[in-house]
């Protein structure tokens, strides 16, 4: 499904690429579990797969299409919901923010009224955008991203400044759209809300690739790039050998 080959990228004018020779293979229906410190060069990866930046050198494969050349049929695969939906949402309401993705024939907007309900923003349908909370917007544009049906969903640290219901119910859509066969890249600064749901991880480190694999082998090393280990694993590898 995904090939990214030796990429690098350097945004213009900055000296120092921000992605470094990153290599990561991703099989269709993956749930992939992108982490790495702030400023590791996830949300530029993220980027880079949905199209909206070409890389400088290597190339990025998604269903068939690479990119440098071809990132126009990257956007229309993917959907990337950024970690600050006030920069993604543009409707001044939900209802005109989700049919500016549908349009406005009868049965899309039955649709786009469906999604809000499934989001629990359905009592919000005319609420202005500027009055829903802080969740409620996340919400929003993760309906938005589900109402442009992807092959690649690409959240860039959806679980940040989530309470834990709100956590809860972002979990139970990643394994709904799992078990959809959606492909899924997650990226995350801390690993806890995934690390037990995630196919795969992968950790970038100033912009290398440092581990990808199984997660019980990534978190093993995960620490020496700054990850915080989930005390759930921990606590079963230490219980392990006296069990
Ligand atoms: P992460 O998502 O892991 O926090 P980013 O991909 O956002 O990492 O950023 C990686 C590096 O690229 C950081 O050093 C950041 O300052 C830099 N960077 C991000 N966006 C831009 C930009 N538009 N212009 C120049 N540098 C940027």
């Amino acid at each position: 499904m995904i090939d990214v080959s030796s990429v690098s990228f350097t945004y213009a004018g900055a000296g120092e690429p921000v992605l470094d020779g990153v290599s990561l293979h991703v099989e269709r229906g993956a749930l992939v579990c992108l982490c790495g410190a702030n400023g590791s060069g996830k949300s530029t990866l993220l980027s880079l797969l949905a199209g909206l930046f070409s890389p400088v050198q290597g190339t990025v494969r998604v269903g068939g299409h690479s990119s440098p050349g071809a990132e126009r049929a990257l956007r229309a695969q993917s959907a990337l919901v950024l970690q600050d939906a006030d920069l993604q949402i543009i409707g001044s309401t939900v209802e005109e923010d989700l049919l500016l993705t549908t349009g406005t024939a009868g049965a899309a907007v039955a649709a786009a009224r469906g999604m809000a309900d499934r989001f629990g923003l359905g009592g919000h349908w005319n609420s202005p955008v500027q009055t829903l909370s802080y969740g409620q917007k996340r919400k929003l544009c993760l309906a938005a991203a589900a109402l442009r049906a992807p092959q690649l969903l690409l959240l860039d640290e959806p679980f940040s400044g989530l309470d834990y219901p709100a956590m809860c119910e972002l979990r139970g859509l990643l394994r709904h759209n799992a078990a959809e066969g959606l492909t899924q890249i997650v990226s995350v600064h801390d690993v806890e809300p995934l690390a037990d749901m995630a196919d795969t991880m992968a950790v970038l480190h100033k912009g290398r690739l440092a581990l990808d694999g199984a997660p019980e082998a990534v978190l093993e090393h995960a620490e020496a790039y700054g990850l915080r280990v989930p005390c759930s694993w921990r606590t079963n590898r230490t219980i392990a050998p006296w069990a």
